[in-house]
């Protein structure tokens, strides 16, 4: 049978099991709208911002495993997506984006709403294409989810000229793939496996370092298993927490420039290095030259890419985390390590992330409080102070999952992420933890949680600044706070370097902000008001409800690892 474009468009995102597609229209996509309108297999949810609508996407897919699903208008409708894109491809997220596009006739007469979305988007994104002709249109859809979920997850933006959209054909949509140029390696070298067993077994100080890719590959329970088994201790990239539970007595915390004293440590003191779906950012290394410079290195990483890109490598595995895993677990065997599990312990135990020394109302308690009420929950954070933070305090186990924006760090994440996590599990509780910064910038979505009744609580850590910025500018730049002050008006001295009461007053107010978008909102300022301030957006299930915590303007994120420092060149307190 003969179908227009819009047709099998909307047949394919069904046979690819989308349930919920997050959209935007405008004049080059109102055919595919259009199609859309009547069915109702796929949810169509109107974020109110195009990089808004993308991070729900990319909040949906991180924390179902499914692929996230994008439809937007050409020319700034494709553009407002470009920073999501990049945000989902840093971080392994599984993203199909479709654009309108001008018809073929108009291409590259700067028609109206014209962008040349797939040349802007090339380096930012696992592939991007126009579809040309019709009778491709199939194929290329099929091809698209299948990139962007196989491998290295990623995005990928499927651009869709007017003409294609209309044109009649085929309403048949494959059942398979098959690209020539794009096989994801889907073994294990039992070769290379079996040499780093036999390294790890004679290891005096060996160190698990689990990454992100653990997580996307669901191999949780294994790693766990394989920790279990050896006996060796684990830290995590902030991508790779909640690998295993942090609970557990062998886990020693995040590596990095904000990471814990005993996990620095331990990496920089190893004598084998086990690591799992990493790429070894910069945030994690510190002075390359200096990075467990005493391990025999393993790398198991599904992405060859990855391999020895930062860090060179004597064992190099290729392999998905999980399969890779499960035959670790089928040779492993106990390691002797006691003495160094009691040297990593007693650095945990004599060096933890606190903020003790910080009185009144601090982050610290403010997550310890969320760690203790929700036992099941998707905790979303924005960028900045308010996420470093969180990665620091939060306690993750096999009911809880973090999301953040890793590799490109994007202000503005949080809260529609935050909003596609609940959507792809109205079952859990979800928190955004974000700052009144990182608020401002998607704060328009508050009109799509309403809309879509949400009960996400928005916890927004206001210390009137750009918190980490001014953290640096404390430590590394005389105290020149330099734009980060965000109750700055024109009449202030702009090298006031002090914020007191004197200051002008906040804007915007948050809380009569959440009463004219009909959501709830409650201000703390005391340690004695969190809790109830917890169960008071409990009690709303219709909404989201905005919680307002007024934290000490100065407070900064310890400990830290300056720019070009080694890991073990910590700073502890200042
Ligand atoms: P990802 O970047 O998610 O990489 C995942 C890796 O796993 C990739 O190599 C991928 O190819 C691989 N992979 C994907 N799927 C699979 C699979 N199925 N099987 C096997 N492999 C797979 N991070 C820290 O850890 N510590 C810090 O102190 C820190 N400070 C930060 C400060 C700020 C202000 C910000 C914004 C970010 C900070 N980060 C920090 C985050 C940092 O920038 C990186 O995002 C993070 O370190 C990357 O962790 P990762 O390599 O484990 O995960």
């Amino acid at each position: 049978m003969q179908v227009k474009g819009t047709e099998i468009f909307v047949k394919a995102l069904k046979e690819e099991g989308v349930d919920i597609l997050f959209g935007y229209p405008g004049g080059q996509a109102i055919d595919l709208f259009d199609a859309l309108f009547d069915q109702d297999e796929i949810e169509v949810i109107m974020p109110r911002h195009e990089q808004a609508l993308v991070h729900a996407a990319d909040g949906y897919a991180r924390s179902t495993g499914k692929v996230g699903v994008c439809l937007v208008t050409s020319g700034p409708g494709a553009t407002n997506l470009v920073t999501g894109i990049a945000t989902a491809n840093y971080d392994s997220v599984p993203l199909v984006c479709f654009t309108g596009q001008v018809p073929q006739s108009l291409l590259g007469n700067d028609a109206f709403q014209e962008v040349d979305i797939v040349g802007i988007t090339r380096s930012i994104c696992k592939y991007a294409v126009t579809v040309r002709d019709r009778k491709e249109l199939p194929r290329i859809i099929k091809e698209a989810f299948y990139i962007a979920r196989t491998g290295r997850p990623g995005p990928v933006v499927v651009d869709l000229p007017k003409d294609v959209q209309q044109a009649m054909g085929s309403d048949e949509y494959p059942s398979e793939v098959n690209i020539r140029s794009y096989k994801p390696n889907e073994g294990v070298h039992m070769g290379q496996i079996k040499r780093a067993v036999t390294i790890l077994n004679k290891a005096k100080k060996p160190l698990f370092l689990i990454g992100g890719g653990v997580n996307i590959s669901h191999a949780n329970k294994e790693m766990t298993k394989l920790v279990d088994i050896t006996g060796v201790p684990i830290i995590t990239t902030i991508m790779g927490k909640g690998a295993v539970s942090t609970n557990h007595p062998l886990y020693m915390g995040n590596i990095g420039i904000h990471g814990s004293y005993a996990a620095n440590h331990a990496v920089s003191e190893c004598d084998v290095l086990f690591s799992i779906g990493t790429r070894f950012n910069d945030r994690i290394t510190g002075k390359i030259s200096e990075f467990a410079k005493n391990a025999t290195i393993i790398h198991i990483d599904i992405d060859s890419a990855s391999i020895s890109k930062n860090i060179a490598v004597d064992i190099p595995i290729v392999a998905d985390a999980k399969l890779a895993i499960e035959k670790l677990i089928e040779l492993a065997v106990p390691v002797k390590t006691d003495e160094w599990i009691d040297e990593v312990s007693g650095w945990k135990k004599k060096y933890p992330i606190n903020m003790d020394k910080n009185s009144g109302m601090t982050p610290e308690k403010i997550i310890r409080t969320i760690n203790d009420m929700y036992k099941n929950l998707i905790v979303v954070t924005d960028v900045g102070q308010n996420q470093l933070w969180t990665t620091q305090y939060i306690e993750l186990d096999e009911n809880k999952q973090l999301l953040t924006s890793g590799g490109l760090g994007t202000m503005g994440y949080g809260f529609p992420a935050a909003i596609g996590a609940k959507l792809g599990n109205p079952d859990k509780d979800v928190i955004c933890i974000t700052g009144d910064g990182g608020m401002q910038m998607n704060i328009q979505e508050m009109a799509t949680a309403v809309a879509m009744e949400l009960p996400v609580i928005i916890c927004i850590f206001n210390n009137g600044y750009l918190g980490n910025v001014r953290q640096w500018q404390e430590m590394f730049y005389n105290k020149r706070y330099s734009s980060t002050c965000l109750r700055y008006r024109k009449s202030c001295n702009r090298d006031c370097g002090n914020c007191d009461k004197e200051c002008p007053k906040y804007t915007p107010d948050f809380i009569k902000l959440a009463e004219s978008y009909d959501a709830y909102g409650i201000r703390v300022t005391k340690e004695e008001e969190i809790v109830n301030a917890f169960l008071y957006a409990n009690s709303h299930k219709d909404g989201p409800t905005i919680i307002e915590f007024i934290i000490e303007r100065e407070v900064n994120v310890l400990p830290m690892v300056p720019g070009g420092k080694p890991l073990n060149e910590m700073i502890m307190d200042c």
